[in-house]
């Protein structure tokens, strides 16, 4: 992929309906990693809750216009797109106006591929994106559909703990449902263990797990439990910024170097 030209950029849903299992913290350090390479990349933050806008340090009075105003009031994201600390980084922030967009959405013709219809605007091109992430909130709400009816490819963080694939089924059936609906194409980018803690049997175990249940979709790349990573947003950093030399910032480092050669040369693993 060449950078920064005017081709449409890869579009990622990073999903789980699970709570606190790693999206929003992937979403910042993952975004900020390809940032960091060269890539311009945007995040959408769709959780009304607003953590990956604060963690990538846009604060409250700055978010003026929002992913609300960008999926519900017309707006473009040259409108809503703010630039952050890190060079090629932006984000579309959000607030918590968003929680009621998904009842107003259910009141919407083609409610469920609105985020589409604006992403395949000619409009973004003009951006020159390479990528735009999309931070999905806790749920498989119309919210997220509208990210997994806008995306090339779903990337699934999965915490490594007990139950962790027992929600995997009702993500994949989702997505299965989309694709035979809205996004034919939807690819799954791939599943990343998060929050891994080598000492735990039990970690281990769903490790082995996964990796026997999703076989290539799980990445290489194990993100570790690192009290760095979860330090981090309070200061309005990423990973990169706070503590470049930490465990948490070499993992995600790792990750994006795993993830671009995903998309580089073997274009997605299509599940
Ligand atoms: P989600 O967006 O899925 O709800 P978050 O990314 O917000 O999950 O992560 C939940 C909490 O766990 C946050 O407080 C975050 O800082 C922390 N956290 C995430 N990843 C790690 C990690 N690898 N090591 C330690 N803490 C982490
Ligand atoms: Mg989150």
């Amino acid at each position: 992929m060449s950078q920064h030209d005017k081709s449409a950029p890869r579009i990622v849903a990073i999903a789980n309906q699970k709570g606190g299992v790693g999206k929003t913290t992937t979403a910042i350090n993952l975004g900020a990693g390809l940032a960091l390479k060269g890539h311009k990349t945007l995040v959408i933050d769709l959780d009304p809750q607003g953590n990956a806008s604060t963690g990538l340090g846009v604060e409250p009075d700055q978010r003026v216009l929002t992913t609300y105003d960008l999926l519900l009031e017309g707006k473009t994201l040259a409108d809503t797109m703010v630039s952050t600390e890190i060079e090629n980084l932006y984000v579309v922030p959000s607030t918590a106006d968003l929680s009621s967009a998904d009842l107003e959405l259910h009141s919407r013709s083609r409610r469920a591929s609105l985020l589409d219809n604006i992403l395949a605007h000619s409009s973004t091109r003009e951006q020159g994106l390479d990528f735009i992430l999309i931070d999905c909130p806790p749920s498989l709400s119309l919210l997220t559909v509208n990210a997994m009816v806008a995306a090339d490819a779903v990337l699934v963080p999965l915490q490594s703990e007990f139950f962790a694939l027992e929600g995997l089924s009702q993500l994949m059936m989702t997505i299965r449902e989309i694709r035979q609906t809205a996004n034919p194409d939807l690819a799954i980018e791939g599943v990343l263990l998060t929050m891994y803690d080598g000492r735990n049997r039990l970690a281990q175990a769903v490790m082995n797990d996964a990796r026997e249940t999703l076989g290539d979709l799980v990445y290489n790349t194990i993100i570790p439990r690192n009290v760095r990573i979860s330090e981090a947003p309070s200061h309005a950093q990423t990973i990169h910024q706070y503590d470049p030399s930490s465990k948490g910032s070499v993992a995600y480092m790792r990750l994006v170097h795993e993830f671009l050669e995903r998309n580089n040369v073997t274009g997605g693993v299509h599940a």
